[in-house]
């Protein structure tokens, strides 16, 4: 009977009580989540960052994670994004009929690993089960609340001459759902950049270095943060291609299916804005974690636009990504 997930599990009865006590409690297990209320109680004092998203990665596991994973740090990192230490999580599940229990068990045990490592404990959550062919496998909806450490970080900062940075090399995990789909992901020694990005920035807050935004670079990659900006700042952007850091595998990939490496989502890699001031120790901050940081350009009331000047010198328009581009890469 407890194989796999059936539609008594999310009946409500006698079996859904099994799968959240010996399952979803079993793994989360803290005192606000087992008190079992219709709601959470949270004391949070001052400002607060909250965020939602809903993950519908396919495949489910894939080479450096899983949904569960990129579930926790997908909602952990965008509540990072805004300055703020992110605290609580809530996590709502709607899950096939037929998924093997051992699987669900994988993956809210990577949530639980992301979570313990960030510090953040899941308070709330729900469970759905719904026939087979109504979802695939499992989708998960986190929303997340952190406490804003430095306020003012934000797309109303962006300001004229001031530098932009990257976190490290980018569009691996794009690659790697594109290889698994491909059925190349055993021959490509990749591993999705998927990690929570808390830590870089309390390291970054804590060194009294001030973004002034700060944006990780998932669905539409780095071209779309880049031209988000550019579009909210009404400020031009150069970026020099030759700054940015992208692997073999990452480019091999991109070549065979005629992607461009600026546009593949990222998991655990961000995109800062910090003043010329800053940027040299900011980097340093940021090697600490990937050598392939690096600044990659500058925003400039000089240009109208985003703007790639290539390793020759030459330079075109980044614009923003269209399109079907990947779907459920997140
Ligand atoms: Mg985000």
């Amino acid at each position: 009977m407890n194989d796999l997930v059936t539609l008594a599990h999310g009946g409500g009865g006698e079996e859904m009580e099994w799968l959240i006590q010996n399952v979803i409690f079993d793994i989360f297990s803290n005192q606000t989540l087992q008190e079992a209320n219709d709601s959470a109680l949270l004391n949070l004092n001052g400002d607060c960052a909250f965020s939602t998203d809903s993950f519908v990665v396919s495949p489910i596991f894939f080479s450096g994670g899983d949904i569960g994973k990129i579930a926790a740090c997908g909602t952990i990192n965008d509540i990072a994004m805004m300055g703020a230490k992110p605290l609580y999580l809530s996590c709502s599940l709607i899950i096939e009929e037929g998924l093997k229990i051992d699987e669900l068990r994988k993956i809210l045990i990577s949530m639980k690993q992301i979570c313990t490592k960030a510090g953040v404990q899941i308070v709330c959550g729900d469970t759905k089960v719904v026939p087979r062919g109504k979802c695939d496998k499992i989708f998960i909806n986190t929303a997340g609340i952190g406490k804003i450490k430095v306020s003012g970080i934000g797309l109303h900062s962006l300001k004229d001459n001031v530098d932009i940075l990257v976190s490290g090399d980018i569009g691996r995990h794009g690659a790697v759902i594109l290889a698994a789909r491909e059925g190349f992901e055993t021959s490509v020694n990749l591993k999705s950049d998927c990690a929570p990005l808390n830590d870089i920035v309390l390291n970054l807050l804590d060194s009294g270095i001030k973004p002034l935004a700060m944006r990780d670079a998932t669905r539409g990659g780095v071209s779309a943060v880049l031209n988000e900006w550019h579009k909210a700042s009404n400020l031009g952007i150069v970026i020099k291609e030759s700054n940015i850091s992208i692997s073999d595998e990452v480019r091999g990939i991109c070549e065979i299916f005629g992607f461009e490496p600026l546009e593949l989502a990222n998991e655990g890699t961000f995109i800062l804005a910090v003043s010329k001031e800053q940027s040299k120790n900011a980097l340093s901050i940021l090697q600490d974690f990937n050598p392939n940081a690096a600044i990659i350009g500058e925003i400039t009331s000089k240009r109208k636009a985003v703007i790639l000047e290539s390793i020759y010198g030459t330079q075109r328009f980044l614009e923003a990504p269209k399109g079907e581009l990947l779907p459920r890469i997140c």
